[in-house]
Parts: C-alpha cells; sequence; structure tokens
C-alpha cells in the first residue's frame, strides 16, 4: 500500500456540505463547484476550488486525473453495520429476535476462526469501497478475534472505521456470550490495541439491552467512560417485541432510552441503532445528552421493523444528531445512494418529502456530524482526510438517458440516489489514496493487493 506521502490530484464537478441543511437553507449550506481540482497529500486535502485557482497549484509532475459526467463527494459514512453478517444479508426470516437467533447468533460463532474473520473483513471492506463508503461503524462479535481482524484488515487499506467487540451475557448462545467481567477486560485490552492506532478508532459494544445483565450495562458504561475518545454503540427501540421485552427485563427503568441512560451509556460518542420508536421525552434526552441515531431504512423494512421519522427526530426545539446506516445484514445493501432511497420512501411514509440535498447530508457531513467527527470526514475542504467517492452520473444506460432531462442539480442529485446504486461509485479514495476504480480495472491490482497486504 501507499506510504501516504504521494501526492494525488483530480478533477472534476464537485459537491460538499459546509453546515447542517436541516437547521439552515440548504443553500447556505451546500458549496457545488461545476469543475474542480482537489489536491491531496499525506492523507489530506491540500487544495479544493475551481480548476481555474488551484490548476497552477498542482505540483510539477503530479497528473491530474480528470472525471466528466461525475460528481466528487466526500467518502460516505455508514453509522451503523454489522460485518460478522455479511454472509447472511439477504437471509429470508421473520422480525428481530426470530431473525437474530436463526442467522445472525449461528453465523456470528464461526468468527472464533482467525482465517474465516480475516475473509469476511476483506469482502466486507470491498463491498464498501465498492460503493463509495470510506468509513463505517461496526459491530463485530463477542470473540476478540473478529475485532482484531477487522481492524487489521482496516488497518492495511488506512480507512478511518469505527468498531468494537460485542457484549453479550444473557439471551444468547452459550459459544455467543461472556461474562461482566470478561466483557470489561477484553474491551479495555481491545481499546490498548487499536484505539487511535492509525485511523482506526475504538467503540464500546453493549449489543443491546436485552443480551446484557444490568452487571454488564454497568461495567460496559464504566469501561467507555475510563477512556475518553472512544465510542459506544448499541440498538434502540428498533421493534414493538424488543421493547416490550426490555420492559419486563428493565421494570424499574422508565423506558428503553432510561436503561441506557442509567447505566452512564449515553452521551457524545454514543450512537444507537435505529430510535423507530422513540417516544418524544425519548428524542429529549438524546437531544440532551449529545447521543446520536443511526437511521437504518432497509432493515427497518426488511425486518417489518417501523417507520424512522427523520423529520420528528431533526425538530428544531430539541435536534437530535442522525445519521444514515445500512445496517448490513438486516439491511440489504452497502450503497448508501440505496440506502438515501429507501430512507426517501420511509419518510414518504410518514408524509415527509425528504429532499435529496438533506439525503446526501445524512451519509456525509451530517453522518460526519452524529460521530463527533466533522473536523476530520465527510465534508471536502483543506485539512480535512481525504476520503472521497467518485460518482458516474451516466452509469448505467437509463441513468445516462434521464440526465439529459434533469433541469438543476437537485434534480441530478435525486435522480442518482433513486437509480443509483454499486455501479455509480467510479472511484473511491481513501487518505489520498485511488484504492477503487471501477473502470480502470484496479480493483484487480492494486485494489486485491491492498487488501492481501501486499
Ligand atoms: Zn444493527
Amino acid at each position: 500500500m501507499a506510504d501516504g506521502n504521494s501526492v494525488t490530484a483530480i478533477r472534476g464537478a464537485a459537491l460538499t456540505f459546509t453546515d447542517d441543511p436541516f437547521r439552515n437553507p440548504v443553500e447556505d449550506c451546500m458549496r457545488h463547484e461545476s469543475d474542480a481540482v482537489i489536491i491531496m497529500a499525506d492523507g489530506k486535502i491540500t487544495e479544493f476550488g475551481p480548476a481555474n485557482e488551484v490548476l497552477p497549484k498542482v505540483p510539477d509532475g503530479v497528473e491530474v486525473t480528470t472525471y466528466s459526467d461525475a460528481l466528487i463527494l466526500p467518502g460516505f459514512i455508514d453509522c451503523h453495520v454489522h460485518y460478522p453478517q455479511t454472509e447472511i444479508i439477504g437471509a429470508y426470516g421473520k422480525q428481530l429476535i426470530d431473525w437474530l437467533n436463526k442467522y445472525t447468533f449461528v453465523a456470528e460463532q464461526s468468527f472464533k476462526d482467525k482465517d474465516h474473520a480475516h475473509e469476511v473483513a476483506q469482502v466486507f471492506l470491498r463491498e464498501g469501497l465498492r460503493c463509495g463508503t470510506t468509513t463505517s461503524t461496526v459491530f463485530c462479535t463477542v470473540n476478540p478475534i473478529s475485532v482484531d481482524a477487522f481492524f487489521e484488515e482496516s488497518e492495511k487499506l488506512n480507512m478511518r472505521n469505527i468498531a468494537g467487540k460485542v457484549l453479550m451475557d444473557r439471551n444468547a448462545p452459550d459459544a455467543l456470550m461472556d461474562t461482566p467481567q470478561q466483557g470489561y477486560e477484553e474491551s479495555k485490552e481491545l481499546i490498548g490495541r487499536w484505539h487511535n492506532k492509525g485511523r482506526s478508532l475504538y467503540c464500546v459494544t453493549p449489543r443491546f439491552a436485552p443480551t446484557s445483565t444490568p452487571e454488564q450495562m454497568e461495567l460496559a458504561g464504566a469501561v467507555w467512560k475510563e477512556h475518553p475518545g472512544t465510542y459506544l454503540q448499541s440498538h434502540v427501540s428498533e421493534n414493538l417485541g424488543e421493547i416490550e421485552w426490555v420492559k419486563e427485563l428493565y421494570p424499574e427503568r422508565n423506558g428503553y432510552v432510561d436503561v441506557y441512560h442509567h447505566y452512564g451509556h449515553l452521551g457524545p460518542r454514543s450512537i444507537l441503532g435505529h430510535g423507530v420508536h422513540l417516544t418524544e421525552e425519548e428524542f429529549q434526552v438524546l437531544h440532551d445528552t449529545g447521543t446520536a441515531i443511526s437511521h437504518c431504512p432497509t432493515s427497518n423494512l426488511f425486518l417489518g421493523s417501523g417507520l424512522f421519522s427523520v423529520e420528528n427526530a431533526m425538530d428544531e426545539k430539541r435536534p437530535v444528531r442522525v445519521g444514515l446506516a445500512t445496517d448490513l445484514g438486516a439491511g440489504t445493501n452497502f450503497s448508501q445512494l440505496v440506502t438515501m432511497n429507501e430512507a426517501y420512501k420511509v419518510a414518504q411514509m410518514s408524509g415527509y418529502a425528504l429532499s435529496a440535498p438533506h439525503a446526501y447530508y445524512l451519509a456525509t457531513r451530517g453522518a460526519a456530524h452524529a460521530l463527533y467527527l466533522e473536523d476530520k470526514i465527510g465534508t471536502i475542504a483543506v485539512g480535512m482526510e481525504a476520503d472521497l467517492t467518485v460518482l458516474d452520473l451516466n452509469a448505467t444506460p437509463i441513468l445516462e438517458y434521464r440526465m439529459k432531462y434533469a433541469k438543476d442539480l437537485d434534480e441530478v442529485l435525486f435522480v442518482v440516489m433513486t437509480l443509483g446504486d454499486d455501479r455509480t461509485a467510479c472511484a473511491t479514495y481513501v487518505a489520498g489514496e485511488l484504492l477503487y476504480s471501477r473502470d480502470a480495472n484496479i480493483r484487480n491490482e492494486t485494489f486485491c493487493a491492498s487488501l492481501s497486504g501486499v
């Protein structure tokens, strides 16, 4: 892989957000350059602006790669995803709890095998890069091997990923359970090994309240608090049956969010998956504590969980940080474009038309904001980490045809998120290095070489 010192320059139309369109007029939050040049060096963006201004600054000997009929965006960010479930995407099932028992808890048991964990991590990262995703917040399994394998593969690609070992000490198969003390010690060791190593960030990961005892919940909150700067992730209010189960397991608590609040799991850098059925009081607690929600529309539809209201979550009286997420393998597609498409439809079902700029924000700068990383990723600007995706506006015959009738940028963006998928991402840059190029067939050379550590 590259040493990170090389200089890269690319040219094409570029779009980025500079602020939050849910709180400000969209036109004040978006920067669109119809002909931009971006220079990247040492993993960061060093120049970004109109081609006529930036071209003279391209160092001698550096070739500028031009993308025509394309749109350069910050790399997509996936705020909630399970890499061990890559092998069970699209498994037919009932709702959440049945699906967990029938598929997930079976698949996750094979991650005691390091070779298997590496293989799945490679496929997972490859598929993300093929869709333009450059950062993910990832659940591993209860076995620390699954975390080491994931971060080792992520590190080879110099990716900024967030991940952690799942904590479960009840209501799961014996082979997938730790104990409160074991989970605490293993999390602590993994934090020491991986947090802030290169671009890796650690996330304390109690799966969800039903699979941890109060004692484990207590220690999960403790280990997170003892290591400032680390993350905490879990699931909340995904499914109505699950919510009833949490009430039975924690009768002394005032609802699902209160369980996490009580054990010290809320705050900046805490991100909870779903939040489909949150109450007004619960949204207020998330706002007050700075806790984020990951919105997982393909997963919520696939498992019949319900319809998350992004409009309600963003209520200006008490806005909650929200990032878009795939939640694979209950989610059904690696592409954040497909996920935006489904987010639009989910919002429509509750009478809210999510605009294209708002949807792209949720998968880039908004996701970075949810993760408290907006000073590093999610925006194209000088000093930001150089993670970019390039979308081909003519990626398929129907996209190419449809684009002829697109009247303005909003329409282009909306058509791309409605008709686009993995074929639309034609190049993905990570820390300034081209890791995936659909057309140059680099996937078979540099891309796979990076994945196998050459
Ligand atoms: Zn999940």
